[in-house]
């Protein structure tokens, strides 16, 4: 198995990854290890063919390494893959499309497609639970009206209106991870599920005096707030939304410093990347460099269909498994 901790610069990358097929072989290895799997039905009966392909001697699909993954059909080295890879994993606050451009030799169409693609590979994981105490808060990002072209601007939007822009919710664990979305609103009836789903019950939760957070307390939650609009910031020295307040400065720094500006669309995305550089602040790049690679390879995996309780026989699954793939497909390779 590949050591990853020997690439702690950009230079070790591309010293290791000199050729394509060192490129492949490592996707393999990573991918599978020594017990090659059919992408296309989960089989374990392969062979390699003479041009380095695979047969699924059950299915007999054909497929590579890169099946399935966010490299599939490329027509760039896959040394340049890992040097963005490795570039958006290393630096604190991001790289711009423009920076991969250069350093990966690319047009800058191409470095923007193969950071969106990476950058889908962060998501948010259902596994994340927030507990002990944990703050609250709601942003809102988009520009100033007053900065806008006169043909943009919106009519009757004065002052700091949030007409315009675009709500992001976020929780923080004191000393822990963050977990943060855009929302389409930042009403109770909104956020109460999103806090359910990942904050337990009983934690303590701080917020501002914002009324969306009534039901915290009949939700079976620990509930204390400061009153921003009061000037109040910090209460009996722990309650305070300090910690997530922080967590949006540096977002807000990364979007305007490296990326400038972002749109809606694929807001969530530059979302999930912080997200994650947060989480992982603990961990050097090597981590991150191999975790992203694991993620990279990880194929859409079937014994998520196979556990479905509504497939009831092999015709079924074949519908499931095709409907899945493309699902997972739409959001892995998009
Ligand atoms: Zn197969």
């Amino acid at each position: 198995m590949l050591d990853f901790s020997k690439f702690k610069s950009v230079i070790a990358v591309i010293n290791h990854f000199n050729n394509e097929t060192i490129c492949k072989q490592t996707l393999e290895e990573v991918r599978w290890g020594d017990d090659v799997v059919c992408p296309h039905c989960g089989q374990h009966h392969c062979t390699r063919r003479k041009d380095g392909r695979f047969r699924c001697n059950h299915c007999k699909h054909n497929f590579s390494c890169t099946t399935g993954t966010i490299f599939e059909n490329t027509k760039l080295p896959l040394q340049k893959w890992f040097i963005a890879m490795y570039l958006i994993s290393s630096h604190k606050k991001g790289v711009s499309s423009c920076q991969v451009m250069r350093d990966c030799e690319v047009s800058q169409k191409t470095a923007w497609f193969m950071l969106h693609k990476i950058r889908g590979l962060y998501g948010i994981t259902d596994e994340i639970a927030l507990d002990g105490e944990v703050e609250m808060d709601e942003m809102y990002l988009g520009g100033r009206e007053t900065n806008k072209h006169e043909g943009k601007k919106t009519p009757n939007n004065q002052g700091r209106s949030t007409k315009t822009k675009t709500p992001i919710f976020g929780m923080i664990e004191r000393g822990g991870n963050v977990v943060a979305m855009k929302v389409d609103n930042t009403q109770g009836a909104t956020l109460m599920p999103i806090v359910e789903q990942f904050v337990e019950t009983g934690a303590t939760t701080y917020t501002d005096e914002a009324n969306i957070y009534n039901r915290l307390t009949e939700n079976g939650y620990i509930h204390h707030f400061v009153n921003h609009r009061q000037r109040e910031y910090v209460r009996a020295k722990d309650i305070h939304t300090n910690g997530i307040e922080g967590f949006w400065a540096h977002f807000k720094r990364v979007i305007f410093s490296t990326y400038h500006m972002v749109s809606k669309d694929y807001l969530q995305r530059y979302i999930d990347e912080q997200v994650y550089r947060w989480n992982t602040r603990k961990e050097n790049a090597e981590f991150r460099f191999e975790d992203m690679f694991k993620r990279a390879v990880k194929s859409f995996d079937y014994t998520d269909v196979l556990s479905l309780s509504s497939v009831v026989s092999i015709e079924h699954f074949r519908e499931y498994r095709l409907m899945y793939y493309n699902l997972w497909k739409s959001t892995h390779c998009a």
